[in-house]
């Protein structure tokens, strides 16, 4: 294997212990402890799952995470219910409703529904165009991590061709926002691909970095990777009980100068992305830190 691993479990070790000081600081000056409220409709074992994990990581790094759990027969206006009394509860800062939700409730109602200073996945309109313009309040924290873990790794964005294979609002597009953006660890040039790309092999393999978030197990094969370039994974598919990429790591692995695994690469890092937002949104709530949307 020739390609350097880029550990994201160690990275987000880190950056979670640069919040923890910060998280600290801040309950030294204001005596209040940031607060992210979860909230989980059902019992998909995987949401539960993502859910503990955000759960035990706020824990471990002094900030409060309360778990908000909702039978699966809830109701929208039920549930709406529950977002509007957390948005009016001074004692909460970020409020997330974990996704998927139920068939029978409409998640960008929802979604939509959240204080948009309050709303640490970055989902609501009003945070998703301030962060189309470059002035964001809250950074998505799957971009986020992505985009730390290159900056962290010490790969030259700038300039670079970036190649994002999906267009979802959560990973895909965001990212490409994020990453055409003027500022350190973006400035790059942004392809975005989708299922109706044609080509895909050859725009894949101009790619400086490419970036996989399709939800396809090991769909980024070899041929699709130009030799030395940087590949970041973010699918997770369960393979015969197994976590696997969107990328085919073996062979990948053999031709890119640095590859994220899977798991234990962007992962851990989107987690860290929410503790560093729920402290942001903590900001904002209780020491009126100017926004630079209001600036
Ligand atoms: P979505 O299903 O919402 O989006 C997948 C995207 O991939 C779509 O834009 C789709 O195109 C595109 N796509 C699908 N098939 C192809 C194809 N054959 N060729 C080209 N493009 C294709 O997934 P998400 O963005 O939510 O998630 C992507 C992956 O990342 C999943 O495995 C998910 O589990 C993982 N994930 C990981 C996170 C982490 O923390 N590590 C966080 C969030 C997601 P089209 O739009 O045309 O349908």
């Amino acid at each position: 294997m020739s390609a350097k691993i880029i550990d994201g479990k160690a990275i987000a070790e880190k950056l979670r212990q640069q919040i923890a000081v910060d998280v600290a600081a801040f309950r030294e000056r204001t005596g209040i402890v940031p607060h992210l409220v979860a909230v989980l409709v059902g019992d998909d074992p995987a949401s539960a799952v993502y859910v503990r994990n955000k759960h035990s990581a706020c824990e471990k790094n002094g900030l409060r995470s309360t778990l908000h759990k909702l039978p699966a027969t809830t109701s929208q206006e039920e549930l709406l219910a529950v977002v509007r009394q957390l948005n009016d509860d001074r004692d909460v800062h970020g409020i997330l409703v974990q996704l998927p939700l139920p068939k029978h409730i409409r998640a960008d109602v929802i979604l939509d529904a959240v204080n948009p200073r309050k709303d640490v996945d970055c989902f609501h309109p009003i945070n998703v165009g301030l962060l189309s313009q470059g002035r964001p309040w809250f950074l998505p924290c799957t971009p986020h991590g992505v985009q730390q873990l290159l900056i962290e790794t010490g790969v030259p964005v700038a300039g670079a061709h970036v190649v994002v294979i999906g267009r979802s609002d959560i990973v895909g597009k965001p990212l490409a926002l994020m990453l055409m953006q003027k500022g350190p660890g973006a400035n790059a040039t942004v392809t975005v691909c989708h299922s109706q790309t044609r080509n895909l092999v050859e725009i894949a393999r101009s790619a400086d970095i490419l970036v996989a978030a399709i939800g396809q197990a090991e769909f980024v094969t070899p041929e699709m990777v130009k030799p030395g370039a940087v590949v970041i994974d973010v699918g997770i598919n369960r393979v015969a009980g197994k976590l696997v990429g969107d990328v085919a790591f073996a062979g990948v692995s053999e031709i890119a100068s640095a590859i994220t695994p899977v798991p234990g690469g962007v992962g851990p890092m989107t987690i860290t992305m929410l503790l560093k937002n729920t402290l942001t949104a903590a900001e904002l709530a209780t020491e009126g830190r100017r926004m630079k949307a209001e600036g």
